[in-house]
Parts: structure tokens; sequence; C-alpha cells
């Protein structure tokens, strides 16, 4: 008899069972668990005294599913981030693999292929139908009309929406057709526009040849927005490709980079998967069966493509390693990066490469650049991250230019008794952007929430005394004198400020201006413009972002006001001006990185302004004018805020000198949470 240690789906330790038979460690068996069967892995070979009472293994269902390396990492991730084994195995096998075997074909409609590129009028003309047919059905004009946005979609979710007459209808008028086969996730995948491969400019090729040739493992590409990381991650694809092996490419938000995805798909064709959160079960099993026969070699995913089968694995690269997204909320709670640096120490034959405009504070650290000068070129780190810079963006002429960035002081907007949520430079602006049919972006950094009290007049914010950190106020929302200010980092309370301790002022309020605030005082200001909003509440569906990017990129309005979501990624050539309208939000914060996400925030929403043919403009409105993060993001200087961050963390002890760990106790009584 054999003994074998296998995981459960639903048994948060490991269990033992025993088999006449050798089974490989990794494969997929069935066992008897309670009164059913359950499916499991094969985790390791236990040595047992014959004669040890153990149920037996059912049936071998697919042999090694997960690799050593996997298995590996399962048992790491459990005791790094305190999580059941069987918590940390989901993460590599997807629901589907528990459930079924294979998953079974889609299939999708879209428009004909000869009616794409002209539309709904063009699809009807050259099939000899007129448009009026059409619109004599408006349901079938809708269904037309949301392909021709979506590209295509699974039969099932048509369904959903209309009837099966609509459908035969547009079958029979052979406006659209019918395809049967693996999925185009989500995007309009095409693989048509293949353009030329760029030649790497002088500074990029350094750094492909940096990496390829040297002997450390982990990278970091610090390039300012614009600079062409892009076509550095593309060409070590090609490289990892022609070398056998495959390629993991981690982007912060899936639902952002489907320009990336396009451009990565028409140059690495079908050998391309996607995989992200909001793709469907099925849709997800597809790709997981392609990448693991070896069908694809390269996945585009977001973190939790760093679980994916990739076969013989040669690069990992995280695009934007910065960013928030690659920290998963709920158990496991890991950090993309953290686990790459995990799956480092097991595969040393993988290159790790991250790329940032606004490398994390701790990822920088690591590479050891703190003292040292600038200027392109590599700087190995004590953390084992070597450090390839590129300063400049891609083209070298004014066009490609940084924009400029003004810093508008509220304090004097409101000595000026100008109350409006919009300074007098700012108001210049738009009214200048209008004219010349421009578009803006105005920008708030969160959602306005509970968050700091800061005085009008001189920009005092309460802090805890120990944490430096502002402190948040509960109680009767939106005004001071609610109940109580709150250190959300070490629980100390303060009664709140009704006058300001620095300028006896009574205008000490609790900050925050909403979306909504915005967008109805744009109507009041400008009635002639025409405004988008982009928050939680309007890109609430799958397709919500992709419309407002798209009709905001078709010029369908002249100002797009919105929350984080519209700081990244965005490649708009009409948009000359990007308007900060709150920095201290974000400044403010009860987290020890507040400084840090602020100065990415500024830093990622100035690089939105003027990306094509004019240098951009860019206004910061914020009552600390003279703080660090907002100087240093106004100034494009990453290093000068690194050093004056990293000192603050030595003095507090935060991260990277200090592990943090947050406990959170939860109990509907709230007697127990405190015992
Ligand atoms: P980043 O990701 O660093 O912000 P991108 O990769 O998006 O920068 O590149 C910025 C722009 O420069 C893009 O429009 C890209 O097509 C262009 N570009 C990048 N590298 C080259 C190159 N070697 N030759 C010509 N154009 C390039
Ligand atoms: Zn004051
Ligand atoms: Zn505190």
């Amino acid at each position: 008899m054999q003994y074998y240690s296998v995981i459960l789906r639903s048994c948060p330790h490991a269990l033992t069972y025993a088999s006449k038979e050798e089974i490989r460690e990794g494969s997929l068996v069935s066992v008897p668990f309670r009164k059913g069967s359950q499916r499991a892995i094969v985790r390791t070979k236990i040595p047992s005294d014959e004669g040890f009472s153990a149920k037996n293994i059912e049936k071998v269902l697919k042999e090694v599913i997960l690799d050593k390396q996997q298995l590996g990492m399962i048992s790491k991730i459990s005791e790094y981030y305190f999580c059941s084994i069987n918590q940390a195995s989901k993460l590599y096998l997807p629901t589907f693999l528990w459930n079924e075997k294979r998953p079974r074909r889609d299939e999708f409609l879209r428009i004909r292929r000869t009616a794409r590129a002209e539309g709904a009028e063009g699809a009807a003309r050259a099939e000899g139908y007129n448009v009026s047919q059409l619109k004599r059905s408006p349901k079938q004009k809708k269904l037309v009309e949301l392909l021709q946005a979506d590209g295509e979609m699974e039969i099932s979710e048509v369904k959903k929406m209309f009837s099966a007459s609509i459908i035969t209808g547009l079958l029979n008028k052979k406006i659209i057709q019918k395809r049967e086969g693996k999925i185009c996730p989500g995007f309009k995948i095409s693989y048509s526009g293949l353009k030329a491969v760029k030649k790497l400019t002088e500074d990029q090729q350094k750094i492909f040849d940096n990496i390829v040739s040297s002997k450390n493992q982990k990278h970091l590409i610090h390039g300012v927005t614009g600079s062409g990381k892009t076509e550095i991650y593309l060409q070590l694809i090609k490289k990892t490709l022609e070398e056998k092996k495959g390629a993991i490419i981690l982007v912060p938000e899936i639902a952002l980079t489907t320009q990336l995805i396009q451009y990565f798909a028409n140059h690495f064709k079908n050998e391309i998967a996607v995989l992200h959160s909001k793709m469907t079960n099925n849709e997800r099993a597809q790709e997981w069966w392609r990448l693991k026969t070896g069908e694809a070699k390269v996945l585009l995913g977001s973190r939790s493509g760093l679980f994916a089968p990739v076969q013989n694995l040669g690069l990992v690269v995280m695009d934007e390693e910065h960013e928030w997204t690659y920290k998963q909320d709920n158990a496991p709670r890991y950090h993309a990066r953290k686990v790459a640096e995990m799956m480092m120490e097991m595969r040393p034959d993988v290159k790790l490469v991250l790329g940032s405009a606004t490398p994390s504070v701790e990822t920088y650290f690591l590479t050891g650049a703190g003292g040292k000068g600038s200027g392109a070129g590599r700087a190995e780190g004590a953390g084992g991250y070597e450090l390839q810079k590129l300063s400049e963006r891609v083209g070298g002429s004014s066009k490609t230019e940084l924009p400029l960035v003004e810093i508008v002081d509220l304090r004097f907007e409101f000595r000026k008794k100008n109350y409006s949520i919009f300074s007098d430079a700012l108001q210049e602006a738009l009214t200048e952007t209008l004219k010349n049919k421009e578009q803006a972006i105005l920008f708030l950094n969160r959602r306005g929430a509970a968050s700091a009290v800061v005085c009008r007049e001189c920009g005092y914010t309460v802090k805890c005394e120990t944490c430096e950190i502002a402190m948040t106020l509960h109680g009767r929302a939106g005004e001071a004198g609610g109940d109580l200010l709150i250190c959300h980092h070490c629980g100390s309370l303060k009664k709140p400020i009704l006058t300001c301790p620095n300028c006896k002022s009574t205008y000490i309020r609790n900050m925050g201006v909403g979306t909504q605030r915005v967008e109805s005082e744009i109507k009041k200001m400008f009635p002639q413009a025409k405004v988008l909003r982009a928050d939680r509440d309007t890109t609430n569906t799958k397709k919500g972002f992709e419309k407002i990017y798209n009709d905001f990129k078709n010029h369908k309005a002249d100002i797009l006001v919105g929350t984080q979501m519209i700081a990244k990624g965005l490649d708009i050539p009409k948009v000359s001006l990007v308007g900060v309208m709150l920095a201290d939000i974000g400044l403010h914060i009860p987290d020890f990185r507040a400084s840090e996400k602020t100065f990415q925030l500024m830093t990622q929403v100035a690089g939105r302004a003027g990306r094509r043919d004019k240098r951009g403009y860019v206004i910061i409105q914020t009552y600390s004018p003279t703080h660090p993060a907002i100087v240093a993001a106004g100034n494009h200087d990453y290093r000068k805020f690194y050093e004056v961050e990293i000192a603050d963390r030595k003095d507090f002890g935060y991260p990277p000198f200090a592990p943090i760990i947050k406990l959170t106790f939860q109990d509907p009584v709230r007697k127990f949470v405190f015992e």
C-alpha cells in the first residue's frame, strides 16, 4: 500500500489516502469524502507503515495536472499568507477543473466579415438589403449595434436579451453569422492589422541587451510614461518564444488594456491566451487548456495569470508593477509581485521583468539604487533587482515632452473669495481647451467618502501624533464637529476640531468632492460643453468603461470626469488638459502609502495629457502645494520623491524596513470582537 497526502476542494487540511498503485504527484484524482466522492490533487507520497488505516483513492482522473513547482508554490503561499492549503490550491486549479473535464465549444454571433468594416448600413448594402429593413425592426438594429460594439458575443448571452426570431431574422438577411469555436475572450482580437515590428531605439535596445545578457534574474524597468516599455516587453517575449519557452505578461487591469491585448495579438496571433476575472468560467477553461496543452504560449492576464499553466516558462513581465490591483483582497491575500518573487526562487531559469514609470518604493529600494546618480543603464541592487532606466520619451522632440504641470494653491483661491471647485487657472484652461476644440480630463483621486479634515485657509490637516497619518472623521458626515477622529493605523482617538490650531480659522472641514458634483458644476459654468462621467456608478457593466472610453476618444464629449480608473492607460491624442480637482484627498487617506499613491497617481494622470502632437498642460489643485509628493510629481522627479519617502519610511519603521500585517477581527457581536 502507498500513502498520499491529498488536497481536497472543501477541506482546509490535506488528508491522507491510500492506493495500491503508484500515483504521480500533482495528479487529479477522485477520493471518497464524507458521504460522496470528491476531486482532489495528490500532493506528495508519504512514508507510512503498512496497516495504517486510510480510505482508498478511487480513480486517477488526470495525471500530473500540476507540476512540482506549482505544488511547491501552493505550500509556500499557504505558509506565507496564512491561508489553508485548499485555498492556495484554488489559485492553480480553476473551478472548472474541480467539476468537469473539458469545456464545451461555444457558439458566437458576429457581423458578417464582408460587412463589418462598413457598419450596419454597409452590411445591409453589401448584401443587397436596405437599411430601412433594419429600421423597421428596432430590435434587430439594436442587436447589430451591440455586435458592432462588441465584435462578437456568445449566442447564449444574446439569447438572454433577444428572441430567437430576431436572431434568425438577421441570420437570414445575412447581416450576421455564426461562428463556432474558441473564444476571443471578450475582445475583438482579429489578428488582422499586423504591423511591422518597431526597431528598438538605442536606449530600448540597451535595456533589452542588459536583461538578456544579465546573470540577474529580476529586473525593474523604470521608464517615464511613453518611453516605450511595451516594445521592450514585446521583444523579450519574441526572444522567449524563439527559445521555445513560454511567457506570462501581467497587467493591472485587463479591462483597460484592450489596446495592449490587440497589439500583442497582432504580433503573436493565436499563440496568445488571455485570462482575467471578468471572463466566464467556460471562457477561462478554454484558455487554461490552450496553455496547458502548449497550443498557446503567451499568457496575458491580470494578477491571477501568474498561476496559469504556461508550459516551459521562461519570462514573467509585470507591467505597472506599482498598481494596487496586483494585491488580492480576499484569501489568499497575495500580492502578485511577492508571489512572482517566490516563483523566481523555485525557477532560477525564469526572468522576472517589472516595469513602471513610478515604481513602488519597496521595489525601487530592492534595486539598491538609493544613493547613486541618474542616467540610462543598469544598477544592481542588494535586493536582487537590477534597475534599468529609460529616461526619455520615444521620439525625443518637443512633441514628446512631458507635460507642463501647474500646482494651484487652493488656500489662495479661498482668500480670493473664489469658492467654486474650479480655481481661476483651471477655469481659464478649460475655456481655452473648449475654444480650441480640444479635450480635457478632470480627475478625482477617490470617491469622496470619509476623508481627512482640512483647513480651507491654511491647509492644516489633523494627523495622528504617533503615526503621521491623517485621521479620519467618523460621525455626522460632511462637517467637522461630528463624533470622533480616528487613526486607522493605531486606533487612537481624538475630539474633532472646530477651529484650526494653526491659523484659528473656523473653515476647517471634512474634504471630499464627488464626480457628480464636478459634472453638475461644469454644466453650470460651461453649459455648451459635453461631459462624460467615468466612476463606479457609470462603469458597472462589463462594457461600461470601454463605451465611455470609446465615446470620449471619438470626441463625443469635451470633458471626461472620473476617478482612478481614468488615470491609467488612456491614450487619447486630443486631450491637451488634465485637471486634478483635489490632490489632497489621496494625500490624507489613512494609509502609510498615501504619499506614494498620490505621487503615482499624479504622475500617471499627468502622463495622459498631450501624448501626440502638442505639449500637455496639467493643473493640480491642492491645499498642500508644498507637499513633497505633489511637488515631485509636478517636476516629474521620481528620485526626489523616493528620497524623501524612503527617509520617512525608515523613521517610522514602515515597509520596506519592517513588514506590516493587518489583523481584522469580525463578528456580528461587538463584545466578541473585543475579546
Ligand atoms: P510606455 O509603455 O513606456 O508608456 P509605450 O510603449 O506606450 O510607452 O510607447 C509610447 C509610444 O512610443 C507608443 O506610441 C509607441 O508606439 C512608440 N514607440 C515605442 N517604441 C518605439 C520605437 N522603437 N520606434 C518607434 N516608436 C516607438
Ligand atoms: Zn488653518
Ligand atoms: Zn496612529
